[in-house]
């Protein structure tokens, strides 16, 4: 039998829109991975009425009920006593949990008085729960079992909820199940989500155990194949000529599996490889070389960048001739040739990169926006990518760019094709 969950979320804050519920999102997507389905999300204020009257409907329908926020010490917080209110069980002192924060906040010195008494709220939980320490905060959660119900109360703050799923749910939800289930995602860029879903379609449609979903995620396209078996070592076996085979309908175009994204991806294929990179960008402001560092261990990789973003920078900092820009603009295939085999020849990389573009939303009377040079220089030639990005706003003028960079880096490093050779 499926099980079915509700999450509850509550704070006002949720409801009048200054915060958005990160927190159901992080709870659905650990409960997705065992096979539990989300039928409902409930977001309710911080109000005893309402919070108990919506866990008074959860328990009539749900199997597993998944609260968040309201564990802590201020009169806000109230998800335990409606919980407790709603199932009615009373709030016992956790010795234990008592213990443990009255520790905490010895450790932390914050006062030299006793803890105040609303701080000891957040160790009342209802009887016969298991507590759920909290490592990353002060409150804990817990989990019961009542009238064939399973409860999980969680904390608020994403910082304690992530490590809180990770740490003390996913035990729990994992001795539900005798299965387990298990994922990968397939990362390609140079194809649009539409048009892998329609070749994808015949095959995925095709397919119950592992499954397919393709999706589309900053700039670049993702396919998850997911399995459910008895063990990992099953759930691998299974995926594997899937995975394989998804692969080979789409070539080079898919670059990885498993990664945060293209610029994780190309960076520690760069670290990987030894190689250094030297990033020279106008339209961008410093987002690729940001994109690099971004990934711990980068100061191995990039050399250095320059933000040319007039033209007096591009002359003054790299010495493109102020002649080229005049004649070819500074949006051009020229310039963007002389950014990434200059900007690597100051810096003495592997390999430059050179960005220059209209991101808009106004053009220079030449090119329309969105038109964007991309450029490679390493030892033995220059690449440049004319992409014309028009109609996808300033930001993701930006990040295309940055995405294509990154395309043509790990290009060119696989060995793989690259079209634009224009130099020497
Ligand atoms: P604390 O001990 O910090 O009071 P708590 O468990 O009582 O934790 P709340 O008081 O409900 O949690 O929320 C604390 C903060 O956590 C909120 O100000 C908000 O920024 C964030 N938060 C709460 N609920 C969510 C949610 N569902 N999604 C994302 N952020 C949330
Ligand atoms: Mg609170």
């Amino acid at each position: 039998m499926t099980l079915k969950a509700e999450i509850i979320s509550v704070g006002t804050e949720l409801l009048l829109g200054t915060t958005i519920n990160s927190d159901a999102a992080d709870v659905a997507l650990l409960l997705s991975e065992y096979g539990i389905n989300v039928y409902w999300q409930t977001v309710v204020g911080d109000n005893p009425g309402r919070v108990i009257e919506a866990v008074q409907r959860a328990k009539s329908r749900a199997d597993i009920i998944i609260t968040t926020g309201g564990l802590g010490p201020t009169c806000d917080d109230l998800t335990k006593n409606a919980i407790a209110e709603a199932f009615g069980l009373s709030l016992v002192l956790n010795e234990e949990e008592e213990r443990w924060l009255r520790n905490l906040w010895r450790e932390r010195h914050y006062t030299s008085l006793d803890i105040t008494p609303n701080n000891l709220q957040q160790v009342m939980l209802p009887e016969g729960s298991t507590a759920l320490r909290n490592d990353w905060g002060t409150a804990p959660g817990c989990a019961f079992r009542a009238e064939g119900v399973l409860v999980i109360m969680l904390p608020g703050p994403p910082k304690e909820i992530r490590p809180m799923l990770e740490h003390r749910v996913r035990p729990i939800l994992a001795s539900l199940s005798d299965g387990i289930i298990a994922s990968h995602t397939i990362h390609f860029f140079g194809i649009g989500e539409s048009e892998m879903e329609y070749q994808l379609r015949d095959y995925m449609n095709s397919l119950t155990n592992p499954t397919l979903a393709p999706y589309a995620k900053q700039a670049e396209c993702l396919v998850r194949v997911t399995a459910s078996a008895h063990t990992r070592e099953e759930a691998e076996t299974m995926m594997a000529p899937v995975i394989e085979r998804v692969r080979g309908m789409f070539g080079d175009l898919a670059y990885g599996m498993d990664t945060t994204g293209l610029p994780e991806f190309t960076t520690k294929l760069m670290l990987e490889k030894g190689v250094t990179l030297a990033t020279a960008e106008s339209c961008t402001g410093g987002e690729l070389a940001k994109a690099v560092t971004d990934i711990p261990g980068a100061s191995a990789v990039l050399k250095g960048g320059v933000v040319v973003y007039t033209n007096e920078a591009k002359t003054r900092l790299l010495g493109v001739p102020a002649r080229l820009i005049e004649e070819k603009g500074a949006v051009s295939y020229e310039v963007a040739v002389e950014l990434a085999h200059r900007v690597r020849e100051l810096m003495g990389s592997d390999y430059g990169v050179g960005v220059t573009g209209l991101a808009g939303p106004d053009g220079d009377g030449v090119h329309e926006v969105g038109t964007v040079f991309i450029s490679l220089a390493d030892s033995e030639g220059v690449w440049v990518r004319e992409k014309h990005l028009s109609r996808r706003g300033r930001e993701n003028v930006r990040l295309y760019a940055c995405q294509n960079a990154f395309d043509m880096l790990r290009r060119r490093i696989a060995g793989l094709d690259l079209e634009g050779k224009v130099f020497p």
